[in-house]
C-alpha cells in the first residue's frame, strides 16, 4: 500500500471516530428556538436513588453524551445541550437568554463539550481551551452559570470517559486510535473527582490503554473491551479490580456495547448470539444463538426490561446508510416479543435507539440530530405497539 493511501485511510479512520462521537462542530440556527423561556425545576415525586441519576448509563447509544436526571433530560449534541423535560417530549436547546439566537459560542446551551455528566444538581462537562488544554467544567440544570472547576491535563489529545457517581473516569486520547497507529505515550486510567479542587488520580497504568475500546465502571471493578492488536474488529475482555489491583483477561471475544449487573455482564456478537459471563465463577457462555441467513450488521442494546437487536440485512456495510433494517425486541428468556421494519427512518440516515428514561426508550432515525421517536414500554406485547413521533 502506497504511503498516501495509508494516510488517507488514516484520515478517514479519525474522521469517521468523530462523527461516531458525535464531536464534530456544525453551527445550525434553530429558529424556532429563539423566543423559548422555560422554567426547569427537580420532579419532588420523584422516587429513584440518586445514583440511578448519576452513574453511567449502560445501553447509550453513545458515549456520556444523554443525561437523565430529576429535572429531565439532556442531551449533547454537537457540542451543544438540549433539554427535554420526559425524554419523549419536545427537545429545545438549553438557553433563555434574549436576544440569543443559540448559534454561538456565548449561548448558555453550548459546552464545546465532548462528554457530559449530571451530578447534585449540576451538569457537568469536559471541554477544550487553547488546543491543548482539556478542562472540566459545571452548570446549573437551566443552563446558566457556567464555570471551569479545574485543568484536567495539557494534552495535544481529547479526554475520553465517563461520568459516574461524582468521579469522571477518563484516558487520554480516542479509543482505537492508538491501533490505526496515532501516538499516544499516556497508558494510564484516571478519575477525578467532579465537585472539589482534588488533583486527577491514577486508577490503573496498563499497556492495553492504548488499545482500549470501552470501560465500564461496576462497584470496584472496571470491565475493559481492549482491541486486538492488527484488528479494529475483535475485543478482549478484562477485569480490573480496584480493590486488589489485579487485572484479569476474563474473555478473547467480546462486544464493547456489552451490560453489567453486579453477578453477570451480557454482550450480543454478530452471527454469534447473546454471551453471559458469571462474575463470581468466570464463566462464559452462549446464552442464546442468534443467527440469520443473511446476517447482514446487527447491534445489540441491553436494558434492564428488554434487549432490542437491530437488524441490518445488507450485508454490505458500505450500504449502512440505506437503511434495511429489522428491529427485534426479546425479554430476558431470549424470546422474540416484538419485530418492526423500522422503514419510517429516512434514508441516507443512521438511526438508532438514544437511551431508556425509564417509561420510554428513546429512538433518533438520523443520531446527528434530536430525537425524533419513542416507546412506550407499557405496549410491548401488545397490539398497540408502535413508533410515537416526538411532536415540537
Ligand atoms: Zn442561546
Amino acid at each position: 500500500m502506497s504511503k498516501k493511501i495509508v494516510i488517507l485511510i488514516l484520515f478517514a479512520l479519525i474522521a469517521s471516530l468523530f462523527t461516531s462521537c458525535n464531536c464534530s462542530y456544525v453551527p445550525e440556527s434553530d429558529s424556532h428556538n429563539t423566543e423559548s423561556s422555560f422554567s426547569i425545576t427537580s420532579n419532588s415525586d420523584n422516587e429513584k436513588p440518586e445514583e440511578y441519576y448519576t452513574a453511567f448509563r449502560q445501553g447509550e447509544s453513545s458515549v456520556s453524551l444523554y443525561l437523565v436526571t430529576p429535572y429531565g433530560m439532556y442531551m449533547n449534541i454537537r457540542k451543544y445541550i438540549y433539554y427535554s423535560e420526559k425524554g419523549n417530549t419536545e427537545y429545545i436547546k438549553l438557553c433563555n437568554k434574549p436576544a440569543c439566537n443559540h448559534s454561538t459560542e456565548d449561548c448558555n446551551a453550548y459546552t464545546g463539550a465532548y462528554q457530559i455528566g449530571y451530578y447534585k444538581d449540576k451538569i457537568y462537562y469536559i471541554s477544550r481551551r487553547d488546543y491543548y488544554v482539556n478542562t472540566l467544567n459545571c452548570m446549573n440544570m437551566d443552563g446558566t452559570n457556567h464555570k471551569e472547576i479545574k485543568v484536567l491535563n495539557n494534552s495535544c489529545f481529547s479526554t475520553f470517559g465517563y461520568f459516574h457517581n461524582g468521579y469522571f473516569y477518563y484516558i487520554i486520547g480516542t479509543p482505537g486510535v492508538q491501533a490505526i497507529g496515532v501516538t499516544n505515550d499516556d497508558n494510564n486510567l484516571y478519575r477525578v473527582k467532579v465537585d472539589d479542587n482534588s488533583k486527577p488520580e491514577v486508577v490503573l497504568t496498563d499497556d492495553i490503554i492504548f488499545n482500549i475500546q470501552r470501560f465500564i465502571v461496576v462497584d470496584d471493578i472496571i470491565f475493559l473491551t481492549v482491541y486486538k492488536q492488527d484488528t479494529t474488529a475483535e475485543c478482549f475482555l478484562y477485569s480490573y479490580s480496584c480493590k486488589t489491583g489485579a487485572l484479569t483477561n476474563i474473555a478473547d471475544n467480546w462486544s464493547g456495547n456489552g451490560f453489567w449487573g453486579k453477578h453477570y455482564g451480557y454482550c450480543y456478537l454478530t452471527n454469534e448470539g447473546i454471551y453471559k459471563y458469571n462474575v463470581e465463577t468466570g464463566e462464559v457462555t452462549l446464552e442464546k444463538a442468534i443467527k440469520f441467513d443473511n446476517h447482514g450488521y446487527c447491534g445489540a442494546r441491553f436494558y434492564p426490561d428488554y434487549i432490542y437487536l437491530i437488524h441490518n440485512r445488507n450485508d454490505d456495510y458500505r450500504a449502512l446508510r440505506e437503511q434495511d433494517l429489522v428491529l427485534y425486541i426479546y425479554n430476558w428468556d431470549y424470546e422474540i416479543i416484538e419485530t418492526v421494519l423500522l422503514d419510517f427512518i429516512n434514508k441516507g440516515k443512521i438511526g438508532n435507539f438514544i437511551t431508556d428514561v425509564g417509561n420510554y426508550i428513546i429512538f433518533a432515525s438520523d443520531m446527528d440530530n434530536k430525537p425524533d421517536y419513542y416507546i412506550d414500554k407499557s405496549e410491548i406485547g401488545t397490539d398497540k405497539f408502535t413508533f410515537h413521533k416526538i411532536e415540537n
